[in-house]
């Protein structure tokens, strides 16, 4: 196999493109496709500053690797990569150790948020005293803390490592559970609300073996490791299951997908209930009632709703690594 560009060894196909690649045009191939979702959905404006979300699992390491190069190439926005401890044992340490240490040789400025440090407990303490899942406490978690980083740094996104392959397993689930609200959230950038960062998914069409391979082939660092609290036999493995036989047979299924999902969000916004958004009592950020999801469940197990001084500790280091963040 000859990559279609140079002649050179292939690496992989890329059946909805009808491309084979070696190693640098593949790499030189994501890249590109990445710059041109950024383009595509107006995912960053001149000269924003982003907050890049990065667990070290293979989708957020690519995604902060990708965005360092086209931040080097274009010097059209800037990044700050935030790694959230959760504290679980057996796999947090190892998950920070490799962000650190990818940062730190890029020279990418990274902020590190301690889960037990901030709140005085862990994720699996937190799940444990609330008894509720540790996905859903993880998720309240993850959301507040790096919208928190967005709007004391003044951020204009928050970047998130979803693939092609998880947004269109979520669109489905959605669809199936007639969840129009979660349904309509799946675009490549949210819409700006008070107390609230826009998101942006620039990994919105590449595929999950891309994120993979691009990894490998350019040694950036990740965690193989899965979180121990990953569901097993879950609906969304079977989804995605599903949906990759449907790739497999017509290609270029997903991408056309996402496409028409993108283009027909207002139609899918207007058939979702209307839920009013309103800012916390307690911290000032986005609730859907008097009182945020985080700010209700560290009431509810540790006595105070701490997300205030969760808010102001992160106004303090904002502080600290914003002078480290260069101008274009
Ligand atoms: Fe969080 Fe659940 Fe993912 Fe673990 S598997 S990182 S607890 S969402
Ligand atoms: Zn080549
Ligand atoms: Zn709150």
């Amino acid at each position: 196999m000859k990559c279609s560009i140079c002649g050179d060894k292939a690496v992989t196909r890329i059946p909805y493109a009808k491309l084979l690649l070696c190693k640098n045009h593949f790499i030189e191939f994501l890249i590109k496709k990445v710059e041109r979702t950024i383009k595509r959905y107006g995912l960053t404006s001149r000269n924003s500053l982003i907050v890049v979300g990065v667990s070290g699992g293979k989708d957020s390491m690519t995604l902060l690797d990708v965005l360092k190069e086209l931040m080097l190439k274009n010097r059209e926005f800037r990044i700050l990569a935030v790694h959230i401890d959760l504290g679980i044992p057996g796999y947090s340490n190892e998950l920070r150790e490799v962000v650190i240490k990818y940062c730190n040789e890029s020279d990418i400025p990274l902020l590190v948020l301690d889960l037990k440090e901030l709140v005085g407990a862990s994720l699996p303490e937190l799940s444990k005293r609330a008894s509720r899942p540790p996905c859903s406490v993880c998720g309240i978690v993850k959301r507040f803390l790096l919208n928190a980083v967005a709007i004391e740094c003044g951020a204009d996104a928050i970047a998130t490592g979803h693939n092609a392959d998880d947004i269109c397993m979520y669109a489905l689930k959605s669809f199936l559970l007639q969840d129009y609200i979660s349904l309509s959230k799946l675009v490549p950038r949210t819409k700006p609300v008070k107390g609230a960062v826009p998101r942006i998914r620039p990994l919105y069409e590449v595929y999950e073996r891309e994120t993979t391979l691009y990894a490998m082939l350019k040694n950036v660092p990740f965690v193989r490791m899965q979180c121990p609290y990953t569901p097993k036999k879950s609906l969304d493995n079977q989804l995605k299951e599903l949906i990759n036989n449907l790739e497999d047979l017509y290609p270029s299924t997903k991408i056309a997908f996402l496409r028409n999902l993108a283009k027909n969000i207002n139609t899918i916004e207007n058939s979702a209930p209307f839920i009013p958004i309103s800012t916390c009592s307690v911290c000032g950020l986005v609730a859907s009632g008097n009182i945020c999801a985080f700010c209700r469940i560290t009431k509810r197990v540790l006595g105070i709703a701490m997300g205030e001084q969760v808010r102001n500790r992160i106004r303090d280091y904002c502080r600290g690594i914003l002078s480290r963040i260069s101008k274009n």
